[in-house]
């Protein structure tokens, strides 16, 4: 059966994490069980752009502070990886979010190395029932002996989840990214791109910081909840199966997880998963806000509601009084539809990526009910539902 561990952990002081990392690691047969001295370990950490540690969108750096330097102690060499989404002057800004996330600073205390996945090259990979058969992904993840995944606990306003299983679409390095958006607008199409990643490679533990989680609109939108939990695993979907439900979400909530599920990448059912550590049930995050689009992802599949909820859509809209024209959105967006001089959005187009949202570095692009009367009946019909 796949094993979750749950340890509280309060604070980041580097102590504590690493007092909690080891006790929770003791229940899945201790560090030696997967590490061993002189192997190289890839920490694949949640980099999603730059921002700081204390806005809770990426893995917090003194958690991977304190995971490289146990590695180091046992004879690891360490490297800290990911590439970040989006463009600036159209090349993305992953360089910039390890100076910022405050990973570049760690890595050089610690005597790691950065792995800026958009500068290491690539390896083509097969992928079976794809559109054209292989994908490029990061070559670190193949040539190192171990790859530990570093996912947050985060919500995401369009995929609802981000946890262990989406973590692995920062291997598909730089622009690149913006091509599987367009090549799979639908979250399901999507999820497929993220199992097939998954398929193509071996990760053999995830270890996700959710002391400090975001909530509402991740996954860098949001606001930072206190959850105080690390979660353990050698199971994404198990892990990610638990953390959701923590915050009030169901697998079939989350098309991403549900296609893993499908895909039989994990554990699914949370009455099979075994929890260890500090909990032998699932604790629950009270008042932990869901991003807004919530209500429209869990009615989508009730008849008549899915053709209704074209009326009641949510969609992106910049907000010209916090707008600062850095055109991230513009050259970030996969399909082109955002006008450069107006910020205009064309929503013949738009493929409802959120993409433009999740990088905006102002929160300039907002979500909006397209119809003040949607709205209203939105919030009627969900506090009917309550
Ligand atoms: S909406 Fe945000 S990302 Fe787009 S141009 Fe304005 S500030 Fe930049
Ligand atoms: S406008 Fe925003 S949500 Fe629409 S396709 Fe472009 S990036 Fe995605």
């Amino acid at each position: 059966m796949a094993r979750v561990v749950i340890k509280e952990c309060g604070t980041y002081q580097i102590e504590q994490v690493t007092e909690q990392l080891n006790a929770g690691m003791e229940c899945l047969g201790g560090w030696d069980a997967f590490v061993k001295p002189g192997m190289t370990v890839l920490l694949k950490v949640n980099l999603i752009g730059p921002k700081s540690p204390d806005t809770a969108a990426v893995t917090h750096s003194e958690f991977v502070r304190a995971i490289t330097r146990i590695l180091k102690q046992r004879g690891c060499t360490v490297w800290i990886g990911d590439s970040s989404g989006g463009a600036i002057a159209g090349t993305a800004p992953t360089e910039q979010s390890f100076v910022v996330s405050g990973l570049k600073h760690v890595a050089k205390e610690e005597g790691a190395q950065i792995k800026n996945f958009d500068r290491e090259g690539v390896k083509e990979v097969s992928i079976q029932n794809s559109s054209n058969g292989r994908m490029h992904l990061s070559k670190p993840v193949f040539q190192a002996d171990l790859v530990i995944n570093l996912p947050k606990l985060k919500t995401h306003s369009a995929a609802m989840f981000t946890g262990a299983v989406k973590n692995v679409f920062g291997l598909v390095p730089g622009l690149k990214k913006a091509d599987y958006h367009r090549i799979a607008p639908s979250p399901e199409e999507f999820g497929q791109v993220i199992a097939n990643i998954h398929k193509a490679i071996s990760i053999e533990l995830h270890i996700m910081d959710g002391i400090m989680a975001m909530q509402g609109e991740g996954p860098t939108a949001g606001t930072v909840y206190k959850a105080n939990k690390i979660l353990i695993s050698t199971d994404p979907v198990a892990l990610d199966a638990i953390a959701s439900k923590m915050i009030g979400l169901e697998i079939d909530d989350i098309p991403i997880l549900a296609v893993a599920r499908d895909e039989m990448l994990g554990e699914a059912d949370v009455g099979r998963i075994v929890l260890m550590g500090d909990y032998q049930s699932c604790p629950r995050l009270e008042g932990f806000r869901l991003p807004r689009y919530i209500r429209r992802f869990k009615l989508r599949n009730y008849g008549f509601v899915s053709t209704t909820l074209e009326f009641l859509k949510t969609r992106p809209r910049i907000n010209l009084e916090k707008c600062q024209h850095c055109n991230i959105c513009v050259e970030s967006c996969p399909v082109q539809v955002i006008d450069q001089a107006t910020k205009a959005i064309d929503y013949s187009g738009c493929i409802e990526c959120m993409c433009c949202h999740e990088l905006c570095g102002y929160q300039a692009v907002e979500l909006c009910k397209d119809n003040p009367l949607a709205g209203l009946l939105m919030r009627v019909y969900g506090a009917l539902r309550r």
